[in-house]
């Protein structure tokens, strides 16, 4: 490992490792690092976040060429669920993020805590219009008790996209302040109106 290297992971250690609502630190970390994942982040799991691809069909690979051209460093998410069309339906498919247990750029930059700390699972479909199919919602509750069991991750931190805190972020030249504003939300959609985030948590 060189100097370099050493010195971000320790920079970002100190910033994670304090980080909750609001906090300051001493140092500019390097956002653009943190955002195309040239830094191996891992700081433990948090969340849960759901997502639907907004597609009528896909699959991990085909997501990972798009959000590579898209200048995401890669496929987005950790996990990626088929429904049929694509990748078999409910077909859980494991992206090199969670192989290399590294962040997600699955939410908004300035949602970077729940991209650092949370894992991206993604539903294939269009879910704003069609329901998921039987077989993801399966694997996606199989997938979910499974990541909470292993990574103590408690039922309210199973969220959906929509309901990610908005964070903001204001800088100085040694100085970053960071607010996750629980009244403000990342403005999308996903997973799209057909997921109901209540009865999916009722069965967990
Ligand atoms: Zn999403």
């Amino acid at each position: 490992m060189n100097l370099k290297l050493l010195y971000h992971l320790i920079i970002l250690f100190l910033l994670f490792g304090c980080i909750d609502q609001s906090s300051e630190v001493s140092a500019k970390p390097d956002w653009g690092d943190i955002y195309n994942k040239s830094d191996r982040i891992s700081k433990g799991w948090k969340y849960i976040i759901i997502h639907h691809s907004a597609t009528k069909s896909g699959n991990a690979k085909g997501f990972h060429r798009f959000h590579t051209k898209q200048g995401y460093g890669g496929l987005c998410y950790h996990f990626v669920i088929g429904n049929g069309k694509g990748a078999k339906d409910g077909e859980i498919q494991e992206g090199f993020r969670w192989k290399e247990q590294i962040a997600g750029t699955h939410v908004d930059i300035n949602s970077w805590y729940h991209n650092v700390f949370g894992i991206g699972i993604c539903l294939v479909g269009n879910i704003e219009k069609q329901k998921p199919t039987e077989k993801q919602m399966g694997s996606l509750l199989k997938l979910v008790k499974k990541l909470m069991k292993e990574h103590n991750i408690k039922a309210e931190n199973v969220i959906t996209h929509k309901t990610v805190p908005h964070g903001e972020m204001t800088w100085s030249n040694n100085s970053v302040n960071v607010q996750i504003k629980r009244n403000k939300f990342a403005s999308t959609l996903c997973p799209g109106k057909k997921f109901s985030i209540n009865k999916f948590r009722s069965k967990l």
